[in-house]
């Protein structure tokens, strides 16, 4: 499968067509953005190893019953994926206190959260992704009802599975961002699950393992992806 027209450049990832209408190429690039790409970096390796995660965890998540874009591994850094219609709503769910939820609640980060939270944030980085309710979603019909239920209760199906995997690896999932998508009438997840989209703790140190390492200038961010994959046994080959 070659690549076709370059449809899409976002922060991290581009999209091309295929000759299969219903498929796409996603490149996962070396670049790295924070604060709604205001702070922007390249990272040797990144995207390789990104694209091997993200397939790695694609695969978990389909064996454990979530419906995904995912197809196969293209290359070392593009992945093969279902064309979805995307729903333009970023779907979190936090098990401990990190992020803009400290900010927005004046809680302390590290707190637990029983039960896990869940929140939708508009996907609109003119906006700073605003944080909005069901109510929205479909006033603005970005989204049906029966959709909302869908993406809630697979968010929280990815949660489920995914503590369970990382806490074997010795680690905390801290938070994560989903993306739905629709496919021929199905809901589907698509996007990516790697580093940079979710928050992962080493479950004894509480050293960050995670795209924190680059908002925050802590350095060593690629090597702690690639550390996070080895604990998962992600081959990076
Ligand atoms: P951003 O748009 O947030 O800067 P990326 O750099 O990750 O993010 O760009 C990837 C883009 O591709 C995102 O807009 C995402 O919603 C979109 N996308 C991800 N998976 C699919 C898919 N299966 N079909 C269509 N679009 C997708
Ligand atoms: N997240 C993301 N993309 C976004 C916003 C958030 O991948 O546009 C992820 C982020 O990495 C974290 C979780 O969603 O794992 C919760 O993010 P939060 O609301 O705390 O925002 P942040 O302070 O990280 O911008």
């Amino acid at each position: 499968m070659r690549r076709g027209e370059h449809l899409y450049a976002g922060k991290a990832k581009s999209v091309y067509t295929t000759d299969d209408p219903d498929h796409l190429i996603l490149h996962f690039r070396n670049d790295t953005s924070a604060f709604d790409g205001e702070k922007t970096a390249q990272l040797e390796r990144k995207g390789m190893v990104n694209n091997k995660f993200n397939a790695f965890i694609m695969q978990k998540l389909e064996a454990g019953g979530v419906k995904t874009h995912f197809e196969r591994v293209l290359s070392d850094d593009e992945s093969v994926v279902k064309c979805l219609d995307m729903i333009p709503v970023e779907c979190v769910v936090r098990n401990v206190a990190a992020g803009s939820i400290c900010k927005r609640l004046g809680v302390h980060e590290g707190i637990d959260l029983d039960p896990p939270t869940f929140e939708f944030f508009l996907k609109d980085d003119a906006r700073h992704d605003p944080m909005i309710n069901e109510y929205h979603i479909r006033a603005f019909g970005w989204a049906s009802q029966e959709e909302i239920d869908e993406m809630i209760a697979a968010t929280f199906r990815v949660n489920e599975l995914l503590t369970r995997l990382f806490a074997d690896g010795e680690m905390i999932l801290v938070d994560f961002k989903l993306e739905f998508g629709r496919f021929h009438g199905e809901i589907l997840l698509g996007d990516e699950f790697t580093p940079d989209g979710c928050r992962i703790w080493d479950a004894h140190t509480r050293e960050k393992l995670d795209k924190d390492r680059f908002r925050r200038d802590l350095g060593g961010v690629v090597e702690a992806y690639e550390e996070v994959a080895h604990r998962l046994g992600v081959s990076l080959g």
